[in-house]
């Protein structure tokens, strides 16, 4: 009689019940007593059903009596039997499939275009991946223009409308440098994108993200006029800010950026504004910064990254800084889950964009949509990755008037695929994680092949936080959950 096997598997407790993540399928289940028994006690090591029989009903074989919470034989059967056909358990002798090697028939659909108008900044951030030790692309010395000409700009909305394929709806996010240092061809882009999307039958969603320096009322009103949805890079409290948001002369960014930032949420009402907030080795009062941004400046959400850097580097987070963030992190995410519970908004984004790829089953080949769904262009319309390639010649995958080199795309999303990623084929957090970003990788280890192994322990605590979130709204908010299951999932563009 072959044994029994739990296949992979995650399980977790929420609202004091025990639930399972499986993870070849990424889908979550509750489970009663009899199936959380079973799977635990198949996850220790395999049995038959006979011996689950024994160890679970009530070890007739040897002669004890039976215990109110034992299993009877068809509470048994049907608990092998449903979770056998969730796949959490197999038999033994059935051989587990190997991650299916499915590369994405092209030409695949581009979704997100970002477009870094400029690679010129008038900040001086000390721990910025563009400009600092780990940068990958000479923008003051390098081929590329420091800003984007009006023609290359009209040329990569030509690239973005024609790339989108059938997709009706394509976004057009601006990025710098310092996106607001060229506003005069961003205002133009937006128009000609309106024009040329009506033309074909499209529509073009725009956002950007800005430090909030150069705001003033025209553009403000600008933005607010086109809907055009806007993030900005702050990292806090004036302490906090000024830190390492610097201008070139070392003087601090708070003051310029507090009262324009306000102005624009007052009047920037069509979109929600968001915060990216970016944490350092010295930077980790996580409650405190959203609190300061949300209740005193007014963000409806605020987003947070830690800063992607060599780990050699004053601000590059620690091992036990990674535990302190996520220490913090779920701090956080329990105070969103208990506003979210009694039917108000919390805007701790980074919670609620995982419950959305936990709802929606989210099981992912590729950790990004990086020179997939989602492309960066550089000032000459040179065609990279993302937006934090874009100029690097290394990870160039065609330009704004030539198209997409899809011999290179081919070659890119076949070594990048998570089957290729030996090291994340036995974690249960792949289906989110796959691997974690590029950029990150390509700073840390030189390779954007290479999966981001120093974070797993705070990508693996993070997730189990949200599967836990998640539970817990599942039996005490489940309308909330629901909100994601019409939408559309945007590329997130950090
Ligand atoms: S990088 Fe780490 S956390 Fe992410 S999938 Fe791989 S092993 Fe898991
Ligand atoms: S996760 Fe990394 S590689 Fe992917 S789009 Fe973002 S910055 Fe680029």
């Amino acid at each position: 009689m072959s044994a029994w096997v739990a296949r992979e598997h995650h399980r977790f407790e929420a609202a004091g019940k025990p639930f399972v993540y499986l993870v070849p399928s990424a889908a979550i289940f509750a489970l009663d007593d009899a199936a959380d028994s079973v799977l635990r006690t198949l996850s220790a090591r395999p049995y038959t059903r006979e011996e689950l029989a024994i160890v679970l009903g009530g070890a007739t074989a040897v002669g004890r009596a039976r215990s109110a919470s034992t299993l009877d034989a068809d509470s048994l059967d049907a608990a092998i039997a449903e979770l056998t056909r969730v796949q959490a358990i197999g038999k033994a002798a059935a051989p587990v499939a190997p991650t299916p090697k499915v590369i994405p028939l092209a030409p695949f659909p581009l979704t997100t275009m970002v477009l870094n108008v400029t690679n010129q900044c008038n900040l001086s951030c000390t721990y910025c991946y563009e400009y600092g030790e780990d940068k990958i692309v000479d923008t003051e010395n390098g081929k590329q223009p420091k800003f984007m000409s009006e023609e290359t700009a009209r040329e990569s909305v030509d690239f973005m409308l024609k790339e989108s394929g059938s997709n009706k709806l394509a976004h057009i996010t601006f990025f710098g440098g310092e996106t607001l240092l060229n506003f005069p061809v961003l205002r133009k882009t937006i128009a000609y994108a309106k024009q040329r999307a009506a033309e074909v039958g499209k529509d073009v969603d725009f956002s950007l993200t800005t430090n909030a320096t150069l705001l003033k009322p025209e553009i403000i009103e600008f933005l607010a006029e086109e809907r055009v949805g806007v993030t900005i890079s702050i990292d806090g409290p004036r302490e906090v800010q000024d830190k390492f948001r610097v201008f070139q002369n070392g003087t601090g960014s708070y003051d310029i950026v507090a009262p324009k930032i306000k102005e624009l949420l007052r009047r920037h009402r069509s979109r929600p504004i968001g915060a990216r907030v970016t944490l350092t080795s010295g930077k980790m009062d996580v409650k405190r910064i959203y609190q300061h941004l949300t209740e005193e400046i007014g963000f409806w959400e605020v987003g947070f990254a830690p800063v992607t850097t060599s780990p050699n580097r004053a601000h590059a987070i620690s091992d036990g800084g990674y535990d302190e963030m996520l220490s913090q992190f779920r701090d956080l995410a329990y105070e969103f889950l208990e506003t979210t519970v009694a039917g108000r908004h919390h805007g701790f984004s980074n919670v609620k964009e995982t419950l959305e790829e936990l709802h929606k089953g989210v099981s992912k080949a590729f950790p990004c949509g990086a020179g997939l769904g989602l492309l960066g262009v550089a000032t000459d319309g040179d065609v990279a990755l993302c937006h934090r390639f874009a100029g690097s010649d290394a990870h160039q995958l065609g330009t704004v008037r030539d198209g997409i080199d899809r011999q290179a795309q081919q070659t890119f999303l076949e070594q990048h695929h998570i089957a290729n990623k030996t090291d994340c084929h036995t974690c249960w957090a792949r289906p989110l994680c796959s691997g974690g970003c590029y950029h990150e990788a390509h700073t840390r280890y030189g390779e954007t092949t290479h999966p981001n192994l120093h974070y797993c322990n705070w990508i693996r605590g993070w997730t189990d936080v949200c599967l836990r979130i998640y539970g817990e709204l599942s039996e005490r908010n489940p309308a909330f959950l629901a909100q994601f299951d019409d939408e559309e999932m945007k590329e997130l563009v950090s």
